[in-house]
């Protein structure tokens, strides 16, 4: 017996590229789940804010039904490059993001969802872009103003500037030898 039995791997659906678009409704009623991965600069509030487009976050939702409504639960995670908004140096930022969406089509609904679930708004079209709740969890957890702990704290930084020669000073130099 040499076959091999694919079909005993098929319970997860895993990509190498997610859709774009996905109707989250059907989603829950067919309980699909998709784990997947999506460079973060094909998601687009997002690529302007990491150094590490060409990394990827990492995707794994389930879709299913609790009562009549859908719920969306998993994770989120990507490790960021972020600029250090001090030295402008890279920041190393992972992230791993809980996922606990209930699907809502109004502002109204979505007030009254359990305090564990945030609502996903879903517009007439009742699609929603797959990397706009990637970003939106990914947003969540960068700092409004990303910063290495040791640039935070200017006592251990200033004294490694002041020991270095200034570049105009030695320019200056220059100028008086010639
Ligand atoms: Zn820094």
């Amino acid at each position: 017996m040499t076959a091999f039995d694919i079909s005993r791997y098929h319970c997860t659906i895993m990509l190498d590229r997610l859709p774009d678009l996905i109707d989250p409704l059907e989603f829950a009623e067919k309980k699909r789940r998709i784990v997947g991965s999506m460079p973060l600069n094909t998601i687009s509030r997002i690529q302007d804010m990491v150094l590490n487009g060409e990394a990827e976050a990492k995707v794994d939702l389930e879709f299913k039904k609790e009562g009549r409504r859908a719920i969306v639960s998993g994770w989120v995670e990507a490790d960021l490059k972020l600029e250090c908004q001090c030295c402008l140096g890279p920041l190393d930022w992972p992230v791993h993001s809980e996922v606990h969406l209930g699907v809502v089509s109004s502002i109204d609904e979505g007030n009254l969802l359990p305090e564990t679930l945030e609502p996903l708004l879903l517009d007439e079209t009742g699609v929603i872009d797959l990397a706009d709740i990637v970003a939106d969890e990914l947003l969540l957890a960068i700092p409004a103003i990303p910063q290495h702990s040791h640039c935070a704290s200017p006592k251990t930084e200033t004294n490694s500037v002041d020991s270095r020669e200034n570049p105009f000073a030695v320019l200056a130099q220059l100028k008086t030898i010639r």
